[in-house]
């Protein structure tokens, strides 16, 4: 890839991730009770992108017809903010929609990750790379590495 290309595809990668403003918007009020301009402001710390008043305003609006969520006017300094929250039947809905999000993920990243070649867990992070007849192989830790070596199956408790 070209410094180009890669501005490019990282430009798009950023437009699909701001098509995720709903979820965002969701995932931003399951951390707590917020007011619109501070929801537009963690929006654009988290995504990079702007989240317009547009945008916003009619999904909390439907949300709220849809009994997800309540507000209230509540003074923020001297100012009367409308604060935003969550029902219980938001939560709700929000813990099913982050856990179908996680399922959709994890099956993204699963087959991409790297399996320990002595004990076979899945490498999530780091993980331990050995050169091996000429072979570079994955290990989970270098006591596995270890193992594979003696040509022994390693299990993963002998560690301790
Ligand atoms: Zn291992």
């Amino acid at each position: 890839m070209t410094g180009e290309e890669r501005d490019r595809s990282e430009e798009e990668v950023n437009n699909i991730l701001s098509d995720f403003s709903q979820f965002y918007i969701l995932l931003l009020l399951s951390e707590g009770p917020s007011h619109g301009y501070a929801l537009i402001k963690a929006f654009r710390e988290r995504t990079g992108r702007n989240l317009s008043a547009g945008t916003l305003y009619p999904f909390l609006h439907k949300l709220q017809e849809r009994g997800l969520v309540t507000q209230e006017d509540r003074p923020v300094g001297k100012k009367p903010r409308t604060i935003y929250s969550l029902t219980k039947k938001g939560r709700e809905f929000c813990e099913r929609l982050f856990e179908r999000f996680a399922a959709i993920t994890a099956s993204a990243i699963e087959p991409r990750l790297e399996t320990c070649a002595s004990c076979g867990v899945k490498i999530y992070d780091g993980g331990y790379y050995e050169v091996i007849d000429g072979r570079k192989m994955a290990f989970c830790c270098k006591h596995c590495a270890a193992a594979y070596k003696r040509g022994g199956h390693h299990d993963h408790d002998d560690h301790k």
